[in-house]
């Protein structure tokens, strides 16, 4: 896939089209959920140096690792951005970038999304490109109220240069423990949200068909 600059205009066009047609129940839906995310995802902020003290605003390396994200919350991610025309405009720039970014190791990205050929050794490589997240400006999250739980989760207990070769993860209890919570309240919901096909896709291209796809439902 990649996004022409006619598909990435088309999408800022219709976003008030898509608002109107989003339901009253689905819109409530999608807002309970974002409360939940954005609590979680305050509880995990708070969590501070016993997470980690070496993970800091500006410090963005991870986001060019592939974090997947479940229908709930790529929706809440989707009706964030519509809601807010600029951080919309600013992802769909940010992703044409990264799709002809990521066009010459399409095949690398594919491998990366099919749970079939994805191992360690095709996540290293797709990390080794340094290809960030759509969301990612000027070095932090975007979308950090409402980033997904795999993001809210990562941390390191290492300072980022070694991070930018070894990425490492580390989760305390209490880590695990808030985690879990939103997890499972969030896969009560899933079955509300569209699932697509059987790729996963990374956080920000899922966002970015989801709202292809939105487009597609009001022409
Ligand atoms: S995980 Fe590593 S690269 Fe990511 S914010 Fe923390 S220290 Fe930086
Ligand atoms: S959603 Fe935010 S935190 Fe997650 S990878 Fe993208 S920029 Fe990084």
């Amino acid at each position: 896939m990649i996004l022409s600059d006619a598909a990435a205009r088309l999408i800022a066009e219709r976003r008030e089209a898509i608002l109107v047609r989003a339901g009253a129940g689905h819109r409530s839906l999608v807002g309970e959920c974002a409360d939940r995310i954005v609590a979680h995802n305050v509880r995990m902020t708070g969590l501070g140096t016993r997470a980690s003290k070496f993970c800091a605003r500006g410090c963005a390396r991870c986001c060019a690792m592939i974090f997947f994200a479940s229908p709930a919350e790529v929706e809440v991610i989707a009706f964030h951005l519509l809601e807010r025309p600029e951080l919309l405009r600013v992802f769909l720039l940010n992703s044409l970038e990264r799709e002809r970014m990521i066009l010459p190791h399409e095949g690398l990205y594919r491998r990366c999304q099919a749970a079939t050929l994805c191992d360690d050794a095709n996540l290293a490589a797709f990390y080794a490109l340094d290809i960030r997240c759509a969301f990612n400006v000027e070095g932090a999250c975007a979308i950090y109220p409402v980033r997904p739980l795999a993001c809210s989760l990562y941390n390191s207990i290492v300072p980022a240069d070694v991070c930018a070769v070894e990425p490492k993860a580390y989760e305390t209890e209490e880590m695990r423990m808030h985690h879990g919570d939103a997890r499972r309240w969030l896969a009560g919901h899933v079955r509300s949200f569209p699932v697509r096909d059987g790729q996963r896709l990374d956080v920000s291209r899922k966002v970015l068909v989801r709202l292809i796809d939105l487009v597609d439902s009001v022409t």
